[in-house]
């Protein structure tokens, strides 16, 4: 055995060289720049060399068997909010919780939480209740957008400290699979702060870098 890699190494990704750059590598696969940045979790443009890139979409960090669900209302979803939960800890279980002491009869407020390590993993991305039944979100104020936004909550305080690159990975992964994927380009992202009066997702969340990635 040995000699020559299995083809899907050589096919689906590409080990980065010394001196080579995301847009020359593009060319090179005959895509785009933003579409290598979406299917490797990167909101920045560096790479390193020896890195590993894949070529095609993989969506491993998404809990797929719970995001695709036999009947998801596409006629519904118009919007994607992203908001950080303010708090420096917490997960789905844990705003779920939360949420219903509030005296929210559907508990967790937002569809899908991206752990920071605290009380889920690092980069975990969790499918709330919300998502499961289809139900509208309580995640902002205006019911409109409760009722046609999907809610996305990173967790813990950017205003305060940075999100970590696997939760910003996961989002990447995330809102690709369900903008571009599910809803089929369909639905508009969006920041909590474009919406409504409040400092969420924080200053550390790096917004420019979302708009370009996801238009
Ligand atoms: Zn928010």
């Amino acid at each position: 055995m040995g000699g020559l890699p299995a083809a899907s190494e050589t096919t689906l990704q590409h080990v980065v060289h010394r001196g080579e750059t995301l847009s020359g590598i593009a060319r090179l696969y005959g895509t785009t720049v933003n579409d290598l940045k979406l299917w490797n979790g990167l909101v920045h443009d560096l790479i390193q060399p020896d890195q590993r890139l894949e070529l095609r979409p993989q969506y491993r960090t998404l809990p797929l068997a719970d995001i695709n669900l036999p009947r998801i209302d596409t006629d519904k979803w118009r919007h994607l909010i992203i908001h950080h939960s303010g708090t420096p800890a917490g997960s789905a279980k844990v705003f779920h919780d939360f949420h219903l002491a509030k005296g929210m009869e559907n508990g967790l407020a937002y569809h899908f939480v991206i752990g920071n390590g605290s009380h889920s993993k690092d980069g975990q991305v969790e499918v709330g209740g919300r998502w499961l039944h289809q139900l509208h979100g309580g995640h902002v104020s205006s019911e409109v957008y409760n009722a046609s936004g999907i809610g996305i909550c990173l967790v813990g305080n950017f205003e305060k400290a940075h999100p970590s690159d696997k939760q910003l990975a996961a989002l990447v992964e995330l809102v690709d699979y369900l903008k571009n994927k599910t809803l089929q380009r369909r639905a508009k992202l969006h920041l909590h702060r474009d919406l409504e009066q409040t400092l969420c997702p924080g200053k550390h969340f790096p917004a420019d870098r979302f708009r370009e990635l996801f238009g």
